[in-house]
């Protein structure tokens, strides 16, 4: 399988890697079956975030002999205080949870020690400017970890990662329909101007991701990409924002096709996923190609752009807010726990909403805005 370097140390990473999430809560012998499957397939990267003790030990039971055939993401910061997915800040509780890896993957070494969900500047300045930044530059001194990453879902802050120079890798979220919905800041110049909204204004990648992409290339910082397939929703009629569904290997092809991008990473947990996912290496460039499907990108009816004309509400919700919190947190099985921090921290709700319909009238794109309202309410529990 075709590898590409990552940042300046010398490692290699198959084009196609695998995304560690859909192991979890998998008994043991679907994750011998999906990891085995993934060595045979020459795969030699995959992203273990999950903080669970049990996943982290049937990964380690399953790469017993192999180890040093594939190459490891493992995040420094990503804990499960509680029993529930969550991010730590502590020092110790960092290093804990890294070592625990290391028991666990029964290893002295990981390949990559990524900086665990740097989203906000409050996350930038915390791990960047403290201990946490320190502590994975001396495992990187002593040899514990091979290079630092850090992983992003914000092209903002993870440009500011990429400008402090530390990392080698970006774990960063990648697919077509990341990469063509508008900005909050795109789509209100363009409701500024004189001219008529057309739907067409929104048809090119965002600037700031694109900028993100060749940040990374001209500073030599490789990316990984979770999210290739946009959590499944761009394979799926029903779902897809798209006027037709890609396939699995348009969407590898797509994440591969950015600049900087080294390896797209495919949460599987079968060895028949596995195989889709690598049938990719043996497809012709008409079978790659995406752009048909994004030639027909011609409309945004029903999603939310976060354009905000919908205020003001009765109720003092930030619909537009709730909103893009909503899209965010249904990408996962799990919602992220900063995604839930900021939902939890706006003034008002989805359960707030009393369902009056003036934001509606209102909305350009004809959005479910109440509807949404009541699945914020029972997503993020209020
Ligand atoms: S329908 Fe709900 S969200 Fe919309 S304006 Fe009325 S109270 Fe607010
Ligand atoms: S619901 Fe409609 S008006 Fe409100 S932010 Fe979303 S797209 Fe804009």
């Amino acid at each position: 399988m075709e590898k590409r370097k990552i940042g300046k140390t010398g490692i290699e990473a198959t084009v196609i890697g695998l995304g560690g999430e859909h192991l979890d809560n998998q008994p043991y012998e679907v994750v011998e079956e999906t990891i085995h499957a993934a060595l045979k397939q020459g795969i030699n990267i995959m992203d273990l975030f999950m903080p669970g003790e049990a996943v982290r030990q049937n990964i380690g039971k399953a790469l017993d002999g192999n180890r040093d055939r594939m190459l490891i993401q493992g995040h420094i910061g990503s804990v499960d205080l509680k029993e529930q997915y969550d991010v730590s800040r502590d020092p110790e509780i960092c290093k804990k949870y890294f070592e625990n890896l290391l028991r666990d993957l029964h290893t002295d070494y990981i390949d990559f020690g990524m900086l665990f969900f740097i989203d906000s500047e409050a996350a930038f300045d915390t791990v960047f400017n403290g201990e946490i930044l320190k502590y994975a530059q001396k495992l990187k001194r002593d040899g514990t970890i091979r290079a630092i990453g850090t992983g992003s879902h914000n092209p903002s802050i993870a440009a500011k990662v990429v400008e402090s120079g530390v990392i080698d890798l970006l774990l960063f979220s990648i697919n077509p329909a990341f990469d063509m919905t508008p900005s909050e800041h795109n789509v209100l110049d363009t409701f500024d101007t004189e001219t008529a909204f057309r739907v067409q204004d929104f048809a090119g990648i965002r600037p700031d991701r694109l900028a993100l992409y060749k940040l990374c290339e001209s500073q030599s910082v490789s990316i990984t990409v979770m999210k290739t397939l946009g959590a499944g929703k761009l394979l799926s009629a029903e779902q897809t924002p798209f006027a037709q569904p890609l396939t699995v290997c348009q969407c590898i092809h797509y994440a591969l096709t950015r600049p900087a991008v080294a390896s797209a990473l495919i949460g599987c947990k079968s060895r028949e996923q596995v195989l889709k996912a690598a049938r990719y290496t043996t497809l012709s460039d008409e079978e790659r190609d995406y752009t048909d499907a994004l030639r027909s990108f011609q409309s945004f009816a029903g999603n939310c752009v976060y354009c905000g004309h919908c205020a003001p509400c009765p109720s003092a919700i930030d619909i537009a807010a709730v909103n893009k919190y909503l899209d965010i947190a249904v990408l996962d099985e799990v919602v992220p726990p900063s995604i839930l921090q900021h939902y939890q921290s706006l003034s008002s709700h989805g359960s707030d909403c009393i369902a009056c319909g003036s934001c509606e009238e209102r909305c350009p794109f004809g959005v479910s805005i109440i509807e949404n309202m009541k699945k914020a309410a029972k997503v993020f529990g209020v």
